[in-house]
């Protein structure tokens, strides 16, 4: 382990709030992001579903369900990434649903004006999971977000990857508690809706840098980002605080 001596980053590939302006199409590789971290979630372009990084293999949960093997040069408008080495560890072998998870990660992350990596393995008695469904249009993400499969598990192995970010960065990246979820055989999953627990395993690791990339695309540079964005991705990403 060597994070004492490396500092960790979240790069994000471009602020959320062009996201939810309806901007899908920032074309950041995969390939540049698996090479600033190993862990992370975000979209494609297009809307094209929801991706998530575990140990360095990006996922593509489209919205058929299924989980696909991403292609380094597969691009994304939006997403967060960090080089993820936990040092503190929980572990929660009762049946909680995801608002008594979320308490429980209150009371145990040290401080709320931090980032931090979180990774929550293990058994789950039940799990509910989005895909967004690829867009053609510049339809804004929440009109998007009202028309999105969903998916049921129940007797489920999986992982839960994603972060908490202060909400002071709510323009910059998603709020709060941000989880995808992914299938332990690594087949399915989606944006975390609802679950719950079995035998967890919690993983913690606080990001102390945030880098942000601004995208150099005509939508980019032209679009006004300056409105408040807040109820509409409340709305689109179903956050819990
Ligand atoms: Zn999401």
């Amino acid at each position: 382990m060597s994070n004492k001596s490396t500092e960790k980053i979240l790069f994000i590939t471009a602020p959320v709030n062009a996201l939810v302006e309806g901007l899908y199409q920032e074309n950041t590789s995969i390939e540049e992001l698996l090479n600033r971290g190993n862990f992370g979630l975000g979209t494609f372009d297009d809307l094209d579903g929801e991706m998530i990084i575990n140990d360095g293999q990006a996922y593509q949960l489209k919205s058929d369900g299924k989980a696909y093997k991403v292609n380094p040069k597969q691009k994304t408008p939006y997403a967060c990434v960090t080089q993820f080495e936990p040092y503190s560890f929980e572990y929660l072998y009762s049946s909680i649903e995801l608002s008594e998870l979320y308490a429980f990660l209150d009371r145990t992350l040290p401080s709320k004006n931090m980032v931090y990596a979180l990774k929550i393995e293990g058994a789950f008695a039940h799990v509910r999971t989005r895909s967004v469904p690829k867009q053609d249009s510049y339809k804004p993400l929440v009109e998007v977000a009202r028309n999105q499969p969903e998916f049921s598990f129940q007797d489920i192995e999986g992982s839960l990857i994603g972060f908490w970010t202060p909400e002071f960065l709510d323009k910059i990246t998603v709020p709060g508690y941000h989880l995808h979820f992914l299938t332990g055989d690594q087949g399915s999953g989606g944006h975390l809706l609802e679950c719950v627990t079995k035998e967890i395993k919690i993983s913690i690791q606080h990001v102390s840098r945030i880098e942000l990339a601004l995208p150099i695309t005509l939508d980019y540079l032209t679009t006004n980002l300056n409105r408040d964005i807040s109820s509409d991705l409340n709305e689109a990403e179903s956050l819990k605080k």
